[in-house]
């Protein structure tokens, strides 16, 4: 009568809904996790995602093992493989029941769909839980029971929710036994090898340190200093929020705490805004599956003609376009797998407006370098920028990246960080080299878009949808 607990997208010991389940059952608990290295790279996951995951796989299975709970690890190549390898495991070990918590991107239902299909004919239960959203995903509805479309209705609807409701967080398990010795993965799948420096420190442990970090000494100033991206204003809690290492109950809690020790309520109040935004797109993701098939939520935006990506796309990759603010973000998220939230808006905006590039493209490769890449949130984030999505920008708010340059970056800190040969201009110069007489420095390349034109052109092209 053994317990399968399926760890994917929940790589943690406190606070999971399915291992807590497996758990009560008090009939012995094995764990697993899949490697499924080609389903990865079909997700264009990034190498820095891949070493994140396994590190925190290795990380948890040691927890689990100090809990009595031994941990298998399984390479199959694709989702479709890990069903028989699930299968498999279970007869192995003689497992009763299998749980674990849900994910909510196409391939991932249709795979556990099947597995139930399968795990059935076997006489082997399957129990799926909510966990990935503060409020269960499928609950903020509208009065006539319809998914949000908006945010702020959604968020008022979600807080109201919390008021009512007062989500608690699941405590560690006790152990299920003496402990055990932890398995662990040794090799990175070889298409994943090559990844920046980690970014963030590994464990559950390490993730509470700096939630409680972020919470007692940042938070405070969050309001005023999230926009800056030379500041140090924000969380970076993404990566292990994205990959379940921390959940959203757990951040809300802890920021709740913190309001309630007269923390500052500004700070902490808009940061509890960016958890609701995350559950906002994941029920975006699980009420409108076309999103994640390469599909615009605003279906007519399907009708526009976007440019060959060609060179342009390329020197947008590489943080070579002539737009200082651009190239700078562009070279943190390649040298990092991170970038601002500022600049995630301000260069896909550029992509998607100024040199007119399928939103997609632009999708596909910061996936493939984030390392806190999640669909959700990623495709929300760049349907938003290209004014397909929910919520959108109005397709004739386009962001100017000089003018935003000149706002969060005054003084061009975070530029000469990331962008060396322009470190030497003066603070005005900097965001826009060569303009008003300025020259350009030797070896960066003059902008290769012209600002105002492209932006007419597309709010034209926008238009023209809607005529
Ligand atoms: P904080 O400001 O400290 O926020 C706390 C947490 O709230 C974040 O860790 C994140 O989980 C959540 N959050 C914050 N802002 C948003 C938002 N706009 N949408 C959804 N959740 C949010 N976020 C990802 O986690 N993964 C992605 O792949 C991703 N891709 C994006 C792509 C684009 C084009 C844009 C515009 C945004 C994207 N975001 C993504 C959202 C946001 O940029 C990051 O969550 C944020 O920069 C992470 O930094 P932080 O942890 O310091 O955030």
């Amino acid at each position: 009568m053994t317990q399968l607990v399926w760890f994917r997208n929940d790589l943690r010991t406190a606070d999971n809904p399915a291992l807590t389940a497996a758990c009560k059952a008090k009939s012995g608990v094995h764990a697993c996790f899949i490697l499924t290295p080609e389903q990865w790279q079909e997700h264009d996951w990034s190498p820095a995602r891949v070493h994140f995951v396994i590190a925190h796989a290795n990380a948890l299975a040691k927890e689990l093992a100090q809990l009595g709970i031994s941990m298998t690890f399984i390479t199959a190549r694709r989702f479709s493989d890990s069903i028989e390898s699930l299968a498999q495991l279970c007869r192995d070990k003689g497992i009763s029941r299998v749980h674990f918590n849900e994910e909510y991107g196409v391939n991932e239902r249709r795979r556990d769909k099947q597995l139930k299909r399968q795990l059935g004919a076997e006489d082997v239960g399957v129990c799926k839980y909510r966990d990935q959203t503060v409020a269960p995903v499928g609950e903020i509805l509208t009065q006539q029971e319809e998914p949000y479309s908006v945010f702020t209705p959604f968020s008022r609807s979600w807080k109201k929710w919390i008021d009512v409701a007062q989500p608690t967080v699941l405590p560690i398990p006790e152990a299920q036994g003496k402990p055990v010795k932890a398995a662990r993965v040794d090799e990175i799948p070889e298409a994943f090898r090559d990844a920046p420096p980690a970014l963030v420190k590994t464990g559950e442990d390490a993730a509470h340190d700096q939630l409680e970090h972020f919470l007692s000494e940042r938070a405070g100033s969050y309001k005023e200093d999230r926009d800056f991206p030379s500041l140090d204003g924000t969380s970076q809690l993404s990566p292990y929020l994205a990959n379940g290492v921390l959940s959203g109950r757990q951040c809300l809690l802890a920021a709740r705490q913190a309001q309630g020790m007269g923390g500052n309520q500004e700070g902490l109040t808009t940061w509890i805004s960016e958890i609701a935004w995350r559950d906002f797109y994941i029920n975006i993701l699980y009420h409108y599956p076309r999103v994640s098939m390469h599909r615009a939520f605003k279906t007519d935006t399907e009708a526009l003609t976007w440019n060959e990506p060609g060179e342009k796309f390329e020197a947008w990759k590489e943080g070579r376009t002539g737009i200082p603010i651009v190239d700078a973000a562009m070279r943190q998220l390649n040298e990092t797998g991170w970038m601002h939230n500022r600049l995630r808006m301000v260069t896909a905006m550029f992509l998607t407006k100024n040199l007119f590039i399928d939103w997609r493209l632009g999708e596909a490769y910061f996936m493939s370098k984030l390392v806190d890449g999640f669909l959700a949130s990623n495709n929300g984030g760049w349907q938003w920028s290209a004014s397909t999505g929910t919520d959108s920008a109005p397709y004739f708010r386009v962001f100017n990246p000089v003018t935003q340059s000149e706002r969060f970056d005054p003084k061009g800190y975070f530029i000469r960080q990331w962008v060396p040969e322009l470190a030497k201009l003066d603070n005005k110069q900097i965001h826009d080299p060569g303009s008003k007489g300025g020259v350009i420095p030797k070896g960066y390349p003059r902008p290769i878009v012209d600002l105002k034109e492209s932006r007419k052109e597309a709010i034209a092209k926008f238009r023209a949808l809607k005529d």
